[in-house]
């Protein structure tokens, strides 16, 4: 199994440091917003990641952690705790604000079938841990108190930028429209472990430090919890390309400078998913949730199926264009993996050919668009009987988690979906002859039948009202 490594830039075969319990850790949502869809990209990406260990036969511990304290406005340690800001919107406390988002979240997961790591830890759960490990940075001269708040001393390391191979010129820390600097740092890059109330006196949830009342910083967090549920030799380190730095950058500065030895050997990005404003985010542009997908209409499904026909480390431009084709893509699959009877004899050699093709895709760095295509190739083939369709349809689904041979009450029969289709063509025939009534009635008749019909650049779309 290959996959390109953020630490070395290159995609390397993988290799865990035990087989019987491969380590793997994501980093959670903050909690102060719904997750839009662009967060869930990277947890698709993370799950078919997981589910790729699995099937080359790795058990797979894996863990997140839930960011209910600590992470700023701004990623390098200044602005407002972003918890604390929405909760004061809201009028709630802050851990009402974290239960509601917590559960909103993994019931995204749940629609988007992404599997839900076995072991969550909300940051707030580890205060001493945090504590323990920052009084180790101080005991190794790693770390100081400046200021009211501790703070890494980043010159301490050889190479800070490991995981950006970029200059430090490049990376300012901290700077940012409308934040101040803070000048209780010794370095630029050096980041904040422990705040305490000299500092941010709103802060809700603070607890007590050797260094006053306080509360820690967003990056020590993760450290902890993957260190207290993976060890200290971590196999795998996941995000968004967001993270890189400083978040894992700080990761690896305090986990390492801890440990005195190498921590984690691959870490695995997911591009961003942008809108056309960009990188889409919790503070601007439209705000696309899983929901609001849902209330349109789309089935979430049609969302992963989206991400998975392009590659993680690519950049995905939302549009509702690709949205509609991805859909459109779904129930057509759909209707054929659920056309496919069951009872023939499985042709084991066949079986094992095509399976060999699909693991050799996901096992390329993840290439999901290629293993979308070896599904497609097993349906158009003549010689596979149906028996092993089915088989090795549901043994690629473990992966790509689309639910393929699920029936629900809204697909739609092989019998209304050709019809559906012919009744389309009638239509764009009678458009192209100017006969526009009957082109009307076609389209009303078919919504009578449930069935909403939707004209784009692509043709024409359609879709089975729930
Ligand atoms: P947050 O809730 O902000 O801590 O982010 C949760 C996860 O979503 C992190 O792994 C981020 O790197 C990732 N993320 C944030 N924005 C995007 C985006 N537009 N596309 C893909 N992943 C994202
Ligand atoms: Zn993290």
């Amino acid at each position: 199994m290959k996959i390109y490594n953020t630490l070395t830039r290159k995609i390397e075969e993988f290799i865990p440091h035990n087989k019987d319990r491969v380590n793997m850790y994501t980093c959670g949502p903050t909690v102060y917003h719904y997750a839009h869809i662009g967060n869930l990209r990277s947890y698709i990406m993370e799950d078919v990641l997981e589910k790729t260990l699995m099937y080359n036969g790795y058990n797979v511990n894996r863990v997140m952690n839930i960011t209910d304290v600590g992470h700023l406005s701004s990623d390098s340690d200044t602005g407002d705790d972003k918890m604390v800001s929405s909760a004061k919107k809201q009028n709630k406390t802050v851990l009402d604000i974290a239960k509601f988002y917590t559960e909103a979240f993994f019931s995204d997961l749940k629609k988007l079938n992404v599997k839900k790591p076995e072991t969550i830890e909300p940051a707030t759960n580890l205060i001493p841990e945090y504590i323990n490990l920052i009084e180790k940075l101080l005991s190794k001269d790693f770390a100081y108190i400046s200021g009211g708040n501790v703070y890494f001393d980043t010159s301490k390391l050889d190479d800070y930028y490991v995981l950006t191979n970029h200059k430090e010129d490049e990376m300012v820390v901290g700077v940012r429209d409308g934040v101040e600097n803070d000048y209780n740092k010794r370095n630029q890059a050096d980041f904040v472990l422990w705040f305490t109330k000299s500092k941010f006196d709103d802060q809700e949830l603070k607890w007590n430090s050797p260094w006053g009342l306080g509360y820690p910083g967003w990056h020590i967090e993760c450290s902890c919890i993957s260190m207290k549920h993976c060890g200290e030799y971590l196999d795998i380190h996941c995000g968004g390309v967001d993270n890189i730095f400083p978040h894992h950058t700080n990761e690896i500065a305090q986990s390492e400078a801890y440990l005195g030895h190498k921590w984690c050997n691959y870490w695995v990005h997911c591009e961003h998913l942008n809108d056309k404003n960009g990188k889409m985010s919790k503070s601007k542009g439209d705000f696309l949730t899983v929901s609001l997908l849902e209330e349109k209409g789309y089935n979430p499904l049609s969302y992963r199926l989206l991400c998975l026909q392009s590659h993680y480390r690519k950049q995905l431009v939302f549009t509702y264009e690709n949205l509609d084709n991805a859909e459109q893509a779904y129930k057509k699959l759909k209707q054929k993996t659920l056309s496919l009877k069951a009872g023939s004899n499985i042709n084991t050699e066949l079986f094992e050919s095509y399976n060999e093709k699909f693991k050799a895709c996901i096992n390329d760095d993840m290439n999901t668009s290629s293993a979308i295509t070896v599904l497609y190739d097993v349906l158009k083939d003549d010689v596979l009987n149906d028996g092993t369709k089915k088989a090795l349809i549901e043994s690629f689904d473990k992966v790509l988690s689309l639910d393929l041979l699920t029936e629900e009450q809204n697909d739609v029969s092989d019998d209304l979906a050709k019809y559906v289709e012919e009744q389309i063509k009638l239509r764009i025939e009678a458009k192209k002859s100017k006969d526009f009534e009957t082109a009307d009635k076609i389209r009303n008749d078919l919504l009578e039948k449930g069935v909403e019909l939707k004209d784009t650049r692509e043709g024409t779309l359609w879709n089975k009202i729930k």
